[in-house]
Order: structure tokens, then C-alpha cells, then sequence
């Protein structure tokens, strides 16, 4: 069996306490590896390799920085498919779904290299003459990386793609089911050449490892993705230290389905937006809001399609639906099957644990379907599973209420053919993003990715403004003119 230790200062080792943890396969329950349990020991031991480190990488040009991200790209691109595979087997999305983690991390990474080459700052005038003003971008310092488990190859890799280019070090902890995938990342690079404490990672608890990260003076930035009880948790201990804190969280994304839209399309998207990783996605379609006129139609055909797609083990490329990952997700959302059917809302398909022969060993539960009234907690509270909640509007500003009346505002969509409507829609959806005619799924790494309301807390990932929770902005002002020049006194 495989095993994987914490990486500390350019070393792989075992936890200071020797504790391990397995990680497993929510297919088969086949026990993948056998990983290092750290404690706030070894985090303090990251933190003084990240900070002996700090001041070199700091002053590693940014270029060259960019070159060993692009060199981590590259053999993240020759091993796509076994990689791929891994993500497969310890979190169970289908191969292609692993793939395209592993596609969105080379594509981050090659992207954000290319910052090495802009760190853009300003140059600006002066009110006073012989002075010159400007700003230049520095790294923030040391950088917290804690990440979950849905998307173990892409998550991470947005985080320490951004804070290593701007010249952060760091240290890393990934979700506890995914810690195979996340040695692996940090392997890679390792292999591409990145020195000694400027990465770290430290596997293990979220009461140990995750809490001695939050709680450690020496680290100034906590860039944290996951569920929005652990970001709460996450942002008040940060804030009694005064750090920043970038927070990536739950929604309850919607899809809304006019009466002018192309129902062969939205049914697609549907399905994808819905069932796609089992409905683990941040950005999963959870809610159908569909207009009274094609409803019928609407969830006849959904229902079909719905019942047909073929659960099964992820590694097999006929199937559509791997499992969910692992026990606590598995309870987490049959208790949510349980808890719609007391509410009220009328289960037409699904709902149950497959258990029968090979399904037995695995955690598997059919796409579920539910016929329910906005305002049942199914309807408003982050499931994060195979569960879709279908939603009956009369018209487009009910389709509008509906969709912004929750907690939460990652992504949405609309599929109309009404010109006017798609652009209304852009404006009055209260969501960090909005699809017109796809599905609520498909972001892209040159775009920013972001939240509203209780999503998180306004920090941008990718895109152009992924280095912003990563750097200092330090104002300079030069004065040449040979004396003393005072600003607002001389006029
Ligand atoms: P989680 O909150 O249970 O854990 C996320 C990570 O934080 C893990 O590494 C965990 O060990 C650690 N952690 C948990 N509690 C902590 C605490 N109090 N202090 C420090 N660390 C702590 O989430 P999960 O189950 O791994 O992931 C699923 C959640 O992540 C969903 O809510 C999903 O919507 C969200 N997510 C959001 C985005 C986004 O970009 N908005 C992307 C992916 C996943």
C-alpha cells in the first residue's frame, strides 16, 4: 500500500506523532494509501521552513517563479490520465470529470504563470515637481492553503499557483479524503524544481492541522474553500489576529427554464449542471425554477432522462454517476432525502442508497429528483449531492424572487431566447456568476470566480485577479528634485 508523509522543507516525513489516516476509494472501499496525521507540531515546523524560505523565493525573480509553475503544468500534462484516474478512485467523479480537474490545474497554472510577467502596478504623476509616484505588487508573506475534496487537483491548484507567483510561501493543507491527489500535486512541484520550505504540506485533522493553520501568528493569509459553518469558523478566529482571509464557499445554485427556451438544450444542462460529480460541485444546479407554460414537459422528460443515467463504478467510461464521497457525504444526504419527504416535497425519483451486489461496498445514491415549493430547507440549504429540487414559476420576476431568495450566490443561469430577458437576467440574478443557456457549471480559469452573500466574503480565485489576496500593494514615492518638497503645504 501507498504511503504519503508531510512535506516539510523539501522533505517527505512522517507526522512528529507517527499517527497515520487511510484514505479510501467511495467505490469499492479499497484502502488507497496510508497518510501522515499532523499535528500543530508539525505546522509549526511548515511555518519555520516557510519563513527561512521566504526571503529568497521572495526575491526569485517572479519570471523564473512563472517557469517552474509552467514546468508543474507540463508534467501535470504528461500524466493527465493516470492523475485522472487517481482523482477517479479517491473521490470518485468519472474519468473524464478526474481528467478535467486535472485539466483545469495545468490551465490555472499556465495562466498564472504568465502574471510573473505583469505583477502590474502604477506609475502616476505628483502634485509636486521632480517626484514620481507609483505602486509595486510584494508578496504577502506566508500563505495558508486549505482546500476540500471536490475538486482535488483544480482547488489547490488555484491557491498555490497564485500565492508561489506572487511570491508567497506556503503552507498546504488538503481535505483528509483527498490526501493521495494532493501529495501527488505537491510531488510534481517538487520534480519542477521548487526550493526547499517555499511549499509545505501538512495533511491531517481539521482540528489540528486546520486550527494550528488559522491560529499561527506567522501566517498573514488564509486562503480557505469549503462549507460555510468551517469559513464561518475560520474567518472570526483569523479576524481576532487580524488576518486576511480569502473564503470560497457552499451554494444553492439555480437554473432557471423560460417558457421561449430550447428544452433539448436545457435538458442538458440540467442533467450535467445537476448529476455531473454526483452533485458535488460548488457550483452544482440544485434548484430548477421551470415556467408553468413547459413544466409538464419540462419534468416528464427530465424524469425520463433522469432515471435512465447509469450509476456505477467511475472508472468505468460507460458510467454517468460515480458515487459520493464517502460516509459523512452519504448520510449528510440521505438525511436531506429523509427531510424533503417530511416537509412535504413529493419525491418522483431516486432517493434511496443503492446496496445491491457491488453498489454494496461503495457509497452509492440514485439522482433524485423532488417536486417542491420554494421555501422547504431542500429548497434553500446546501445539499451537495445528487438531489435536485424542481420548482414551479409563473413568470420571469417569480423565476427572479425564487432564485435570489437564499442564503447563498454563487452561480446561476437562465436559458430564454429572448434577448432581453438573458440580459435582464445578468443583471437582477443576486450571483458571483451567471450562465445564459448552459449550466450552472463550466467556469473558466482566465475569469474570476466568486461568490455573494454567504458564498464567501468578496476574495476573487482565478482569473486576473487571482493574485490580489496574495500581494501587498506598496506605495512608492520618488523624489528627485534635491530638497525638501512638502505635499498639501507647498502650493
Ligand atoms: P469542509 O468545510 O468540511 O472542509 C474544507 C477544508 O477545511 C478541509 O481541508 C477541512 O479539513 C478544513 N476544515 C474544516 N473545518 C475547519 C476549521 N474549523 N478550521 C480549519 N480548517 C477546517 O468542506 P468539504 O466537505 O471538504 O467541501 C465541501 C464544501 O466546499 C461545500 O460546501 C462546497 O460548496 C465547498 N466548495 C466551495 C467552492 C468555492 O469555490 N466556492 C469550491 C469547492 C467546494
Amino acid at each position: 500500500m501507498r504511503e504519503c508523509g508531510l512535506f516539510i522543507n523539501g522533505e517527505w516525513r512522517a507526522s512528529s506523532s507517527k499517527d497515520t489516516f487511510e484514505t479510501t476509494n467511495p467505490a469499492t472501499g479499497e484502502v488507497l494509501a496510508k497518510c501522515a496525521s499532523g499535528n500543530e507540531a508539525d505546522v509549526a515546523m511548515a511555518v519555520d521552513a516557510a519563513a527561512t524560505s521566504f526571503a529568497d523565493w521572495k526575491r526569485f525573480p517572479a519570471p523564473k517563479r512563472g517557469e517552474i509553475l509552467l514546468r508543474a503544468a507540463s508534467i501535470l500534462r504528461q500524466r493527465k490520465k493516470s492523475l485522472g484516474e487517481m482523482v477517479t478512485k479517491e473521490m470518485g467523479k468519472v474519468l473524464a470529470e478526474g481528467e478535467g480537474d486535472v485539466q483545469e490545474a495545468i490551465d490555472f497554472l499556465e495562466y498564472i504563470a504568465g502574471e510573473g510577467r505583469r505583477m502590474l502596478g502604477e506609475t502616476t504623476t505628483s502634485e509636486l515637481p521632480g517626484k514620481r509616484c507609483m505602486t509595486v505588487r510584494q508578496p504577502a508573506g506566508i500563505v495558508g492553503c486549505i482546500t476540500p475534496w471536490n475538486f482535488p487537483f483544480a482547488v489547490p491548484s488555484w491557491k498555490l499557483g497564485a500565492a508561489l507567483i506572487a511570491g508567497n510561501t506556503v503552507v498546504f493543507k488538503p481535505s483528509s479524503l483527498t490526501p493521495l491527489c494532493a501529495a501527488a500535486l505537491v510531488e510534481i512541484f517538487q520534480e519542477a524544481g521548487i526550493p526547499p520550505g517555499v511549499l509545505n504540506m501538512v495533511t491531517g485533522a481539521a482540528q489540528t492541522v486546520g486550527q494550528a493553520i488559522v491560529e499561527e501568528e506567522r501566517i498573514r493569509v488564509l486562503s480557505f474553500t469549503g462549507g460555510v459553518a468551517a469559513g464561518r469558523d475560520v474567518y472570526s478566529r483569523a479576524a481576532k489576529k487580524l488576518k486576511r482571509v480569502a473564503l470560497e464557499l457552499g451554494s444553492k445554485n439555480p437554473l432557471i427554464v423560460m417558457d421561449d427556451a430550447d428544452i433539448d438544450l436545457a435538458l442538458e444542462g440540467i442533467l450535467f449542471g445537476a448529476f455531473g460529480t454526483a452533485g458535488q460541485r460548488c457550483t452544482a444546479t440544485s434548484r430548477v425554477l421551470v415556467h408553468e407554460k413547459v413544466y409538464k414537459e419540462v419534468m416528464e422528460r427530465l424524469v425520463r432522462r433522469t432515471t435512465s443515467l447509469k450509476v456505477g463504478d467511475p472508472l468505468d467510461r460507460g458510467v454517468d454517476m460515480g458515487p459520493v464521497c464517502g460516509r459523512e457525504q452519504e448520510l449528510r444526504i440521505l438525511n436531506y432525502i429523509d427531510l424533503g419527504v417530511q416537509e412535504g416535497a413529493r419525491l418522483v425519483c431516486g432517493g434511496k442508497k443503492l446496496k445491491e451486489g457491488d453498489y454494496g461496498k461503495g457509497f452509492f445514491i440514485e439522482p433524485t429528483l423532488f417536486e417542491a415549493n420554494h421555501g422547504l430547507r431542500i429548497t434553500k440549504e446546501e445539499i451537495f449531492g445528487p438531489v435536485l429540487s424542481v420548482i414551479k414559476i409563473g413568470s420571469y420576476e417569480e423565476a427572479i424572487h425564487v432564485a435570489n431568495d437564499v442564503d447563498y450566490g454563487l452561480s446561476s443561469s437562465i436559458y430564454t431566447r429572448d434577448i432581453n430577458k438573458a440580459y435582464r437576467a445578468i443583471d437582477d440574478l443576486d450571483a458571483g456568476i451567471t450562465y445564459v443557456n448552459a449550466p450552472t457549471i463550466g467556469a473558466e480559469v482566465h475569469l474570476p470566480f466568486v461568490g455573494v452573500k454567504n458564498t464567501g466574503n468578496g476574495a476573487r480565485e482565478a482569473g486576473s485577479a487571482a493574485i490580489e489576496e496574495f500581494t501587498e500593494i506598496k506605495t512608492v514615492f520618488i523624489d528627485y528634485s534635491g530638497r525638501l518638497q512638502k505635499a498639501q503645504i507647498d502650493r
